[in-house]
């Protein structure tokens, strides 16, 4: 099974970030399970980790806050992690463009 992205120290990478660090971080597959989304601190492209319970709260809050309504991270999020609802996705998306 192919790592989704790595962990190095406090920092996360996808997997294109992550070459030559391969053999020293922390692999991460799409079944590791985080809090929160995780992005690529190099590129900042979504590493598509499992979200616990607490994690699809975090999403949830998120995407509803004053700070990220209508974000294209957001809308990001919502397309990875409720497939299904890319017309909520969609509609998060114009009002950034907005
Ligand atoms: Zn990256």
């Amino acid at each position: 099974m192919k790592p989704v992205g790595f962990v190095f120290g406090q920092d996360v990478f996808c997997p294109g970030c992550a070459r030559g660090l391969e053999e020293e971080a922390w692999p991460l597959f799409s079944f590791s399970e985080a809090d929160h989304p995780l992005h690529c601190d190099q590129c900042g492209s979504l590493v598509p980790v499992m979200m616990t319970d607490a994690g699809v709260y975090y999403i949830v809050d998120a995407v509803r806050s004053d700070r990220m309504r209508g974000s294209a991270v957001s809308a990001e999020w919502v397309r990875a992690y409720f497939p299904g609802r890319e017309s909520l996705a969609a509609r998060l998306e114009k009002r950034a463009i907005a």
